[in-house]
């Protein structure tokens, strides 16, 4: 929905309206320059036969129309408005389209004000609309980045109940501490971490502490994923963690983590078919197998 939108017609606008009607304020002596020949022929109907009541409604009608056009041509086209009227189209005075008739003189005094209250109106000329349009659509932009961005704060999921750190003191710890064993490494399809199974949901931590080299909500296969550089007793053991829940990503890249620290949740995002974690280890970019690799020095 659009919060403010460009009002079109002009003609409905208010302020001009009410001020005249509340401020009975003396009708300016200008004139209008009508646009209609026929209204400058029916002007001179009318000063031919004033009391002719023959001539007395085409007249006002033919007045508040031309009234309007110039009302709906100062608005609409501000810049022009001046230089508008052909040289041969006949004066017609406010008193003119006042006569016998008072709705004229609200048409009259909005036709005469309106160029004065040219700010008042949220939009005149097309380059004005246009550029409002860009600034609503814009601001709209915004409000939905900021109601996005609300949501997905609303909707990061849980961690009441939910253990920070992984049990035990050693340097590596199991990612995930109550799993099921799946599908390791040189399975034949290119597989080159450990299906550790687990609901969605389960608490995932840093197998050591190290530096966070990625952490997004989307990494190819991985899905939502997070990678993190250990340097280990002088070796550089790079772990990494697929298929997290969506929002779930608790450090980004550069943070430093500690050992168990809770990074995210068990998910099945990426290239996965059923709420598990991913878990890789490398060192010197080759691939480990992690099942034997935690077994040794997980505590
Ligand atoms: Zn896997």
């Amino acid at each position: 929905m659009c919060p403010n939108p460009v009002r079109t017609d002009p003609i409905d606008d208010g302020p001009a309206r009410t001020r005249a009607e509340a401020g009975g304020q003396t009708l300016p002596e200008t004139t209008i320059e009508t646009t209609s020949p026929s209204g400058a022929d029916a002007t001179r109907r009318q000063k031919a036969s004033p009391r002719s009541g023959a001539f007395v409604r085409p007249v006002r009608t033919v007045a508040i129309l031309g009234a309007v056009g110039a009302l709906v041509a100062a608005i609409g086209l501000p810049a022009f408005a001046s230089a508008s009227g052909p040289a041969d189209a006949a004066p017609v005075t406010t008193e003119q389209l006042a006569a016998g008739n008072a709705q004229s003189i609200v048409v009259a005094s909005e036709a005469t004000q309106a160029p004065s209250a040219r700010g008042q109106f949220t939009a005149t000329t097309p380059d004005e609309i246009e550029k409002r349009k860009a600034e609503e659509a814009a601001a709209a932009r915004a409000a939905a980045a900021a109601a996005s961005a609300a949501t997905a704060s609303s909707s990061r999921p849980s961690l009441a109940g939910m253990a920070l750190v992984a049990p035990g003191s050693g340097a590596v710890r199991y990612p995930v501490t109550s799993f099921t064993p799946g599908e390791g490494p040189g399975s034949g399809r290119g597989h080159e971490g450990w299906d550790m199974i687990a609901p969605e949901g389960t608490p995932i931590y840093a197998a050591a502490a190290g530096t966070v080299t990625a952490s997004a909500e989307s990494i190819g296969g991985y899905g939502v994923s997070i990678m993190i550089m250990s340097n280990l007793n002088g070796t550089m053991v790079e772990t990494r963690y697929g298929h997290m829940v969506y929002r779930s990503r608790m450090v980004e890249a550069g943070d430093q983590v500690a050992a168990g620290q809770l990074i995210g949740l068990v998910g099945n995002t990426g290239n996965s078919y059923g709420s598990h974690l991913h878990f890789e280890v490398r060192i010197g970019g080759s691939v480990l197998d992690p099942e034997p690799w935690l077994a040794a020095n997980a505590g």
